[in-house]
């Protein structure tokens, strides 16, 4: 028996890959949950910490969650073990708060009546804390530190004889960002907020149901992209087909545009736009909106290179690498420490010489938050002799902290809400600094404004942020 966490301890929000399978009932062995582990190994992107799958087989749910990488995390006879024709998959990655096993996913609850759920979760809940503190009021007992065992818990102690029930219940009173695959014995559930801040996808590999973070999963297991789970929607997947179990969108969408700058594979699609090609445009209009006299263009490797090819393409200037990264080497925000971190940028970048010594070099990356990164990325490349080094940035300077799962919690560090765009090409070095209006990262996309929650930017949260409220949902009191 685990014991009780605290009640003033800091909770847990994530950036993470979700996906869920289901099969016809007569699937025999542990299909489904293979198809789930392929799944994950697509999202590996969305989280490196930890890696999770569930399997029902009809009378039971089996979870195994370790800590790690996809590939490492499990072995074969893992996943001979999780039978059963349904079946889910978490990649998880702490945005705060410990990275344990404990708080890994999927998160499971046995109710006496309904049996057992699983949950994997990727979001956050700005409501979490007070959900949290009235549970507990009520006797419930906490073993993690994370948003998503209250959101779970809720969910159980809702009132209602079927999960549907209680998902209709349940589901209204989660205020923030989550988009959820929930399994039963011999269901998938499909869930995402009202306002869709986080992606979720349906897909058909044959006769199973998938349904995924992002596209590029179901590209990795050979299914076809059916649908977007809907803003507010929650669909049940079992043996009787498709059916949606409850449809309350808000009056507008909140898609994360950070998605279409970071989080999001260059090879998936979002509301049918590419990833890649919006990253491409982005790069040109940036071109536009900061020219800069150069001999190169080179991207920070890997997620700037679509925006960089565009930089280079609209401004005619040279596409080259003159970074390469070290494959070997997770993504620097895995570490810790601000030290770490720091440290990490040597770690993971070599430089070509031969292409920057003596030009006059513009590097492109898709942002700057701490602003650790783009320092030491500066200094590397006059070590290899660049003459002049031009920054350009295809999104605006992140000014405000994000309450619906990506790393940018805290206001303290992050390097925009405390000094202007002059202040930070001196911090990093760079000679000349340009970031990407919020308007040229909007027509990037195809969208408009009113479809994103762009609340990084501008400070203009897509719900209201009580930040007494979410400050202490997020850190150590
Ligand atoms: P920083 O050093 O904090 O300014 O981080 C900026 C770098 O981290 C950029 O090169 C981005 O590619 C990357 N990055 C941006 N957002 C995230 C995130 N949420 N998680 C991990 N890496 C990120």
């Amino acid at each position: 028996m685990r014991a009780a966490v605290p009640a003033n301890t800091r909770l847990v929000a994530e950036e993470c890959g979700v996906a869920g399978i289901w099969m016809p009932p007569g699937a025999l062995g542990s299909e489904a949950a293979r198809l789930a582990f392929f799944a994950l190994y697509a999202l590996q992107h969305r989280g490196q910490e930890s890696a999770g799958l569930a399997s029902g087989d009809g009378t039971r749910v089996r979870v195994l969650k370790r800590m790690g990488l996809v590939g490492q995390a499990f072995a074969e006879p893992d996943l001979e073990e999780l039978i059963g024709n349904v079946a889910m998959g978490h990649t998880r990655y702490s945005t705060t708060g410990s990275s344990n096993i404990e708080n890994a996913q999927p998160m499971v609850v046995h109710d006496p009546d309904l049996g057992s759920l699983a949950v994997g979760h990727n979001g956050n809940l700005i409501n979490a804390r007070d959900l949290r503190d009235r549970l507990r009021d009520e006797g419930v007992v906490f073993e993690t530190s994370s948003d998503t065992e209250v959101l779970l818990k809720v969910i159980q102690r809702a009132r209602g004889a079927s999960w549907d029930a209680r998902l209709r219940e349940a589901l209204p009173l989660l205020l923030g960002a989550w988009s959820l695959v929930l399994v039963t014995p011999r269901a998938v559930y499909a869930a995402r907020d009202p306002l869709g801040v986080r992606p979720l996808v349906l897909g058909r590999h044959g006769t199973a149901h998938v349904v995924a973070s992002e596209t590029c999963a179901l590209d990795t297991i050979g299914a076809t992209f059916v649908r977007e789970i809907q803003a507010g929607e929650v669909l049940r997947i079992d043996d009787g087909g498709l059916t949606i179990v409850s449809e309350t969108p808000a009056e507008r969408r909140a898609l994360c545009v950070f998605e279409f700058v970071y989080l999001a594979a260059a090879s998936s699609k979002m509301g049918g736009v590419s990833m890649y090609a919006a990253r491409e445009r982005m790069g040109e209009i940036l071109a536009d909106e900061h020219p800069a006299d150069a001999d190169v263009v080179i991207p920070v490797p890997d997620s700037a290179i679509p925006s960089a090819i565009g930089f280079a393409r609209r401004s005619g200037i040279e596409f080259r690498e003159g970074l390469i990264k070290n494959r070997y080497i997770g993504r620097t925000f895995i570490q810790p420490s601000q030290e770490l971190r720091e440290h990490n940028v040597a770690l993971k970048y070599n430089t070509l010489d031969d292409v920057l010594d003596g030009k006059r070099v513009v590097v492109v990356d898709d942002s700057i938050v701490r602003g650790s990164t783009s320092g030491p990325i500066v200094k590397l490349l006059r070590r290899a002799g660049a003459r002049e080094v031009h920054m350009r940035i295809c999104s605006p300077p992140i000014q405000h902290p994000c309450y619906f799962g990506v790393d940018m919690a805290r206001r303290a560090e992050l390097i925009a809400a405390h000094k202007t765009v002059e202040e930070i090409r001196a911090y990093v070095g760079a000679d000349s600094l340009g970031y990407l209006s919020l308007d040229g990262l909007v027509r990037a996309t195809g969208g408009t404004t009113r479809d994103f929650c762009s609340a990084c930017f501008t400070g203009d949260y897509p719900i209201p942020v009580q930040l007494e409220l979410s400050k202490s949902a997020l850190e150590v009191r």
